[in-house]
């Protein structure tokens, strides 16, 4: 499909507030709300027509807008920053009116591409209101114009998603503001509850739960321009930052002073520090070192009514009053926005091993994990579990020789320290313990160029799955350690009953596993629609059963937010809701996230 270019048509127009699709079809799969329907005679239209207000007042389906694709006729219907093949005008929309200004982008010819058949989420009934001109002029004068995106759907598409695969996933913000101080959110804030608006904070977009999607629209509040490093005290071995700084920067930077910052999300070249505290981050290193809240001392915050509040500081103990940090990390943006973050650090470690160790089958590399610690009596930084599947397709995706035949399981375990005698005696005892425990090899790492070679193994398993299908969903269910053997027969039995991949690998450390359910290229799209949410289902009602739930690290966000009631009950659910209502009257920051809709729990 191509497309030849885009205008951008400022119409100011009467039009109903956007409320509701009756039935929109494209490829088959129901679309909600388009915020308007309209069309242009600049738009080469064969046909056009619009409806007035008036004419329109209780007359049900009311076409607002169609025209005909200019060459081969097919009815179009534009929808601000959408074009849509519609098969029916008359299937388009139906909703109460309200007088609003609004700017169209039309696409000519309107040829659907990959930004405007985003699917929009809304609820039927949206208690927000439509972006202005009057508005975006309020936003510039609190950040300056150059540093808002509004009209330029090719720029602002990066905005509308984060890692999560799929475009069902994904929704344009109407504005992309990028603030630089913590009063310029401040305002921000104050004006979005002010006009209700919607208000949607992201870092880097490196998520994998669509917290940083803006699902009701409204603005998208980036913090990239907020990356700097304000302070590295040594003395108090804390570092200061703000929190659009990428954290892998944020390591090499304490490096430099002899200082250790032990979060380590495996995108950590990729994901800033704001987003690591509002998922609570964990990843490769937890086991040993602990998630990101580990390391929160301190934060600046703006809460989602605009008032700028600091909780904690350098000190290290802290029990005044409830602890609002811990409420506030792993919060998925809903709770407040982070201005600054002070961060606990470590001294440096010096010396690392690496140990690739395959087994047999799954119980045997799963059973060796507690008893490294147990009888071993070794805490490694990281122990990395990768199933059979995960093992066969990423060493064939590398186009490399798996390190031994029959590999039925893959452990990778690092080892840390400050004392080459202590991490030699550390990795020593994995190897021996392993090797009793049924290990067909050990592959040793000391070098930085072979640690990376191993790691790259589990790193390349995603990407693996890639190439099989990009069409999957990508699960981080956490069970107890101890019972990761019990929910592999489970994996197994819904591979079989859908038919798609279920590769499994993850933190086994803490019981954090990555499922990636990898669509059969031969299933339909409206198949994988349809059985998706029966294997997520299924899978998140096992985990549950085992003392497990549904995410470990990645977060909720709107990706599972339909599941929380199988592992939260109700009384639970709606404690957590209350606290929101406290922090956030009218649900105007992060609105979408975590929560069912309040009709499903
Ligand atoms: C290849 C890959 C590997 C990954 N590995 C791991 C892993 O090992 N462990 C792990 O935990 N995660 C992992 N992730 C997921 C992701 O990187 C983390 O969730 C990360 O913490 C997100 O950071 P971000 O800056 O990209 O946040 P975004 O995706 O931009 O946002 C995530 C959430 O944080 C909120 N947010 C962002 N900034 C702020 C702020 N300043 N104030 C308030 N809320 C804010 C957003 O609203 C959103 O809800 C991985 C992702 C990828 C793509």
């Amino acid at each position: 499909m191509t497309v030849t270019g885009i205008v951008t048509v400022t119409v100011n127009i009467i039009l109903r507030r956007r409320s509701f699709v009756k039935r929109f079809d494209h490829e088959s799969k129901p679309k909600t709300r388009p915020d308007l329907c309209l069309s242009s005679p600049s738009c080469n239209a064969a046909t056009f027509w619009y409806t007035t207000a008036s004419s329109r007042a209780g007359a049900g389906l009311p076409k607002l807008a169609q025209h005909a694709h200019p060459t081969t006729g097919t009815p179009l219907v534009t929808c601000v920053d959408q074009c849509y093949t519609a098969n029916n005008a008359s299937d388009i929309l139906t909703a109460d009116w309200r007088e609003t200004h609004i700017q169209l982008l039309l696409s000519r010819p309107c040829t659907p591409t990959k930004e405007e058949s985003l699917t929009h989420t809304n609820p039927p009934e949206s208690p927000y209101q439509s972006v202005t001109p009057d508005l975006i002029r309020e936003l510039s004068d609190i950040v300056g114009a150059s540093f808002i995106l509004y009209d330029a759907p090719d720029r602002m598409l990066d905005y509308s998603h984060d890692e999560v695969p799929g475009e069902e996933h994904a929704h344009m913000p109407d504005v992309v503001v990028k603030p630089d101080t913590a009063e310029q959110i401040s305002e921000i804030m104050k004006l979005a509850n002010r006009e209700r608006i919607p208000v949607t904070p992201r870092g880097a977009g490196s998520g994998l739960s669509c917290g940083a999607v803006p699902v009701h629209g409204g603005i998208l509040l980036s913090t990239e321009r907020m990356n700097r490093i304000v302070e590295i005290d040594r003395d108090n071995m804390v570092a200061v930052v703000e929190p659009g700084v990428i954290t892998g920067e944020l390591s090499s930077a304490v490096r430099e002073h002899g200082l250790f910052y032990a979060g380590y999300p495996m995108s950590v070249e990729l994901c800033s520090i704001g987003g690591n505290v509002a998922e609570n981050a964990g990843g490769g290193r937890a086991i040993k070192y602990g998630v990101t809240g580990r390391y929160v001392m301190g934060l600046e915050v703006v809460l989602p009514t605009g008032e700028i509040v600091r909780l904690g500081g350098k000190r290290v103990k802290d029990v005044t009053g409830y602890d609002l940090i811990s409420l506030l990390v792993g919060s998925e943006g809903t709770l407040g926005v982070f201005t600054k973050i002070t961060l606990r650090l470590l001294p440096q470690t010096t010396v690392r091993v690496v140990l690739l160790i395959p087994f047999e089958d799954v119980p045997s590399a799963i059973g060796a994990a507690p008893k490294i610690m147990t009888q071993g009596r070794v805490l490694p930084t990281s122990l990395e579990f990768m199933g059979p599947l995960a093992v066969k397709t990423v060493y064939e995706y590398l186009g490399e020789r798996p390190p031994h035949p029959n590999i039925g399981a893959m452990l990778l375990i690092e080892v840390d320290g400050t004392s080459q005698e202590q991490v030699d005696t550390e990795y020593n005892a994995i190897i021996d313990l392993c090797l009793d425990l049924g290990a067909l090899d050990v592959y040793v790492g000391n070098t930085p160029s072979t640690e990376k070679r191993m790691w790259r193994v589990r790193q390349e398993i995603a990407e693996a799955f890639l190439a099989i299908c990009p069409v999957q969903s990508i699960e981080d269910i956490v069970v107890p350690m101890a019972q990761i053997p019990d929910l592999m027969p489970e994996l197994e039995r819904l591979s079989q009953k859908y038919d798609v991949l279920m590769p499994c690998f993850g933190h086994a450390g803490d019981g954090n596993l990555h499922i990636h359910i990898v669509k059969n290229p031969e299933t339909s799209p409206e198949a994988w629609q349809e059985q998706l949410p029966r294997i997520l289902t299924e899978l998140y009602t096992a985990v549950a059963g085992l003392g497990g739930t549904i995410s470990g690290e990645h977060g909720v966000g709107s990706k599972r937010s339909h599941y929380l009631p199988l592992v939260l009950g109700p009384v639970l659910i709606d404690v957590q809701r209350r606290i929101k209502k406290l922090f956030d009257p009218l649900d105007i920051l992060n609105p979408g996230k975590i929560f069912p809709p309040a009709e499903a729990g």
